[in-house]
């Protein structure tokens, strides 16, 4: 049992305002593996306190002692890596070995990527007689998800800190015992009080409070639409900035020309990945209908492979998902998918074979997908994959573009520049070319309903900027 019972507000561990706590359950097991505080408005309030009388001394601190504390942050993280990665994989249920890599390795990655920037970053540039500065936005709220629970913070507070910012946090309440880790690694490395903030919580109170807080200046959340929708209509009375990275249900679109095995086999693990709880997950598969039946062969032979089993014991692929009800959730839609007369050709909505606690699903497969189904237009998150036939490209494209969604995608073809003609034409934030990798320094954000601003790298950074321009004498 991980036990915190404090929250971290102005550099010191101090019990909540109120007698509340959440219990966080194993994904795996459904047993208690920890407890932390839950938040209330008045939590919130000392934070943000904290965070603005801060904020001033921290804005004015140089690029090098910024770009020291985030390495910092990134080597405290790594001495503690095993011990995260095996909280995460309590939480969310990703297999451990994968945990170590993506929820604790990137996290690590990204610190380091702004500790790198920020001594290039030009913060001035001078148009005409202007000098333009960027001056850190101020306080910022951070809202994130459980899926990749640290990541998500550390997206969010890396870039607020290189830019200046402080920062209120407020994890998931189903992943929350990392984020407190993290709040362990920054008192240790000792960022200055108030800097950053940690205040546990249920969505509806300790979300809302900040999203609608007149001391915050900005929210960077991330998390499903609905949800997202809720902190912009709250954020928008005070006015304050804000960055949503909400929902998706991205396409790969798989060209006639493309090499079907290798974009079948990439398409089946992305979308598995996480067991299917991953934002940017490629959960339509789009092929031309003469292909249809091969590729159907192909990604069930792929999917297969995918063993369900306790995340924690080496040989799985695909751990529980995070809760029962996020389990429960799935199942309908597998369920719905069958009553709309999608072809089920792998998986179910039965527990996979002596399984029967957690959140375990079967990895599944559908195919002859319509566009008007419901598994085809809305987010599902879990190991379920829509295969779906198409006429020709423009046909192909049209579907890609159907959803309410646009965070990312694939094109697979033989010709790179007939592919990247068609990634231009979906209205999605990424498009991966024939499987290439993730790439922690490229923008990352939605178009259409999946949300508003980017994060990572550069543009990551410009988020928390403000800008402003001095208008200098003939002299100057
Ligand atoms: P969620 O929207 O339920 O919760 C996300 C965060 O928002 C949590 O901290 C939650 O407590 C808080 N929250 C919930 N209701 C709120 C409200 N009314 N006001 C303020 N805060 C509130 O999402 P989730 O179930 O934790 O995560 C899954 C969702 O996140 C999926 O839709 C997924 O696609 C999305 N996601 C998006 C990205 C991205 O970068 N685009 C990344 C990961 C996950």
């Amino acid at each position: 049992m991980l036990i915190f019972d404090k929250l971290y507000v102005n550099g010191e561990w101090v019990p909540s305002s109120g007698i509340g706590s959440i219990e966080v359950l194993s994904a795996s097991t459904e047993q208690a593996i920890g407890r932390v505080p839950e938040g209330t408005p008045q939590d919130v309030d000392r934070a943000v306190q904290a965070a603005g009388d801060s904020f001033e001394s921290w804005s004015a601190t140089s690029i090098e002692d910024r770009a020291r504390l985030l390495q910092g942050l990134a080597e405290g993280l790594t001495t503690r890596a095993d011990e995260i990665a095996l909280t995460i994989t309590g939480e969310v249920g990703m297999p451990l070995g994968l945990s170590k890599s993506i929820q604790v390795g990137l996290p690590i990655t990204v610190l380091g990527s702004y500790a790198q920037m920020l001594g290039g970053f030009a913060f001035e540039e001078r148009v005409g007689h202007s000098l333009v500065v960027r001056e850190p936005r101020g306080v910022v709220g951070c809202i994130t998800p459980w899926n990749y629970p640290l990541h998500q913070i550390v997206a969010k507070l890396a870039p607020a800190l290189a830019a200046g910012c402080t920062v209120v946090v407020k994890p998931s309440a189903e992943a929350p015992l990392n984020a407190f880790i993290l709040a362990e690694v920054v008192d240790q490395v000792g960022l200055p009080p108030g800097v950053f903030n940690l205040v546990s919580g249920t969505g509806p109170v300790v979300g809302e409070a900040m999203a609608a807080h007149p001391g915050i200046d900005m929210i960077s959340f991330t998390g499903s639409t609905p949800a997202g929708k809720r902190v912009a209509e709250l954020a928008a009375r005070t006015l304050k900035r804000v960055a949503l990275e909400l929902g998706g249900k991205s396409a790969d679109l798989i060209l006639d020309d493309a090499d079907l095995p290798r974009a079948v086999k990439a398409c089946v693990s992305s979308c598995f990945l996480n067991s299917g709880q991953t934002c940017t997950a490629h959960t339509r598969m789009l092929v031309p209908r003469s292909h249809h039946a091969e590729a159907v062969r192909l990604a069930v032979e792929v999917a297969r492979n995918f063993t369900v089993g306790d995340p924690f014991a080496g040989k799985a692929k695909l751990g529980p998902l995070v809760s029962t009800a996020q389990r429960e959730r799935v199942r309908d839609y597998i369920k719905r998918g069958i009553q709309e007369g999608a072809e089920l050709v792998l998986g179910g909505p039965e527990p996979p074979e002596g399984l029967p606690a957690g959140g375990y699903v079967r990895p599944t497969v559908f195919a002859n997908v319509r566009p008007e189904m419901t598994i085809a237009r809305e987010e599902i998150f879990g190991p379920v994959l829509a295969i779906m036939p198409y006429q020709d490209q423009e046909d192909a494209i049209r579907i890609a573009n159907s959803t309410i969604y646009g965070l990312a995608g694939g094109v697979w073809s033989s010709d790179v520049a007939r592919a990247q003609r068609v990634a231009r034409s979906l209205r999605t934030g990424q498009v991966d070319i024939n499987g290439a990798k993730f790439n922690p320094l490229a923008p990352f954000g939605g178009y259409k309903q999946s949300g508003y601003g980017r994060e990572l790298g550069r543009f990551g950074l410009e988020e928390f900027l403000e800008i402003k321009a001095l208008q200098l004498p003939g002299d100057a």
